[in-house]
């Protein structure tokens, strides 16, 4: 099979150079491009256990990294370098550059593109190197949780310490994505916090309550944020397509009385549980469509939302994506196949009773801030007493993943290269 290798070895690197080269120490690289699938194969020498790295050649020409193909101040693929693109175009010549640790590729069509090694490393085609990636970079993996390991999970940070620290910012954010819970501690009772706190990640998510949203009894009420009745386990605005990713409530005042005790549990965790003890139950909360449903008014402006989808969303790897249930929010109309109707009630009872079998209970504290993972979480509330002098008061909002997991990256970035100057 004809190939195009190149090679070149280098002397030990002093500290200086390997700490520029960002652990790239390589001693040894050679380079082949297997004929038949233009595929570039980069190994490392002499580290037997080094794996070939593989780039395919369409690939690499499409991410040429050449003024004329990469637009730098964007960061981004120039958009009319495809208004030409050769899907046949193929490696020409490849060498290596050992001064510049880069290897350069002279294509078919007399295109140049020069990679650099630590540029290729960081995009490996293997198994593992994509996973560290999308941990790392993508989404950190959740760790799913029952009762039991509650106390063991919550993670609390001292407000402030959040509003002045990066690093604590971001593990805040962070405990969210991976626990899909996380509490703030001592917090100013003032009404400014939770739009301080809005800023300090990126911007609030708007619904139909508004922005911010005030949780307290009016005897008027019209809605569930102004009764001090129970609210069962629910997750809030099922009836959204792009339903309030994260809710975030800062408890101003707290009731006095027995009750206005926050319920929480763990969505996947119960679908886990589900999905290895019932199984065909599991297939059935994931693929019947339930009619999710919220009709009413706020501040004078009426709205009429709905949105179909199953109660356990997967998403294409068949891992959560979603839950959804609120027994208030889940409309009278069921758009399925009347054989379907009975099986799905006879899921989504153990799914409830489940839930609330693993349901745990905490009041909170004024100065508390609780977040939680609103496509995750169901969430509820225990009722309680409301009198002139005992009043429960909580200000809430939420904030979209997109914007949490922007701020999370930008954030890494910012202290891995803070790290990396001291
Ligand atoms: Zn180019």
């Amino acid at each position: 099979m004809p190939t195009i290798t190149s090679c070149f070895s280098r002397k030990l690197l002093s500290p200086m150079q390997s700490f520029r080269l960002q652990g790239l120490l390589l001693r040894h690289v050679s380079t082949t491009v297997r004929e038949h699938d233009q595929m570039l194969l980069i190994k490392e020498h002499p580290q037997q256990s080094a794996k070939t790295m593989q780039f395919p050649g369409i690939w690499l020409r499409d991410n040429c990294q050449c003024e004329q193909c990469f637009h730098r101040d964007s960061l981004s693929r120039k958009p009319n370098s495809w208004i030409n693109f050769d899907t046949k175009v193929k490696v020409q010549n490849v060498t290596v550059d050992e001064s510049r640790q880069a290897v350069n590729i002279v294509w078919s069509d007399r295109h140049r593109s020069t990679f650099s090694l630590s540029w290729l490393k960081e995009r490996d085609f293997s198994p593992e190197a994509r996973e560290r990636y999308m941990n790392e970079w993508y989404r950190p993996q959740p760790k799913h949780w029952g009762k039991a390991d509650f106390d063991k999970i919550l993670k609390k940070f001292d407000y402030w310490d959040v509003m002045r620290s990066d690093p604590v910012l971001l593990e805040w954010l962070e405990a969210l994505t991976i626990h899909g819970v996380a509490m703030l501690k001592d917090s100013p009772l003032d009404v400014g916090v939770v739009k301080s706190l809005a800023k300090r990640i990126g911007f609030m998510r708007k619904t139909n309550y508004g922005a911010e949203f005030s949780i307290r009894f009016r005897p008027d009420a019209k809605n569930y944020l102004h009764m001090s009745e129970t609210l069962p386990l629910h997750t809030d605005l099922p009836y959204y397509e792009y339903k309030p990713s994260i809710t975030i409530l800062h408890t101003l005042e707290q009731t006095r009385s027995l009750g206005g005790w926050s319920t929480l549990v763990d969505g996947f965790n119960i679908a886990d549980q589900l999905r290895v003890n019932q199984p065909q139950h599991f297939k059935t909360l994931t693929e019947t469509s339930v009619n999710w449903c919220g009709i009413g008014e706020n501040a004078d402006k009426a709205f009429h939302n709905m949105w179909r989808a199953p109660v356990i969303n997967l998403d294409e790897d068949g891992k959560y994506a979603r839950i959804n249930h609120s027994v208030p929010r889940r409309d009278s109309h069921f758009s399925i196949d009347v054989d379907k109707v009975a099986p799905w009630y006879e899921a989504n009872a153990i799914f409830v009773r489940m839930a609330h079998e693993q349901e745990v209970t905490f009041k909170t504290e004024p100065g508390d801030v609780l977040s939680f993972n609103n496509l995750r979480m169901l969430h509820g509330r225990t009722g309680y007493d409301d009198s002139e002098n005992n009043i429960r008061h909580i200000l809430g909002f939420f904030v979209d993943w997109d914007i949490v997991y922007s701020k999370m990256r930008v954030l890494k970035r910012r202290l891995h290269h803070e790290g990396q100057k001291t």
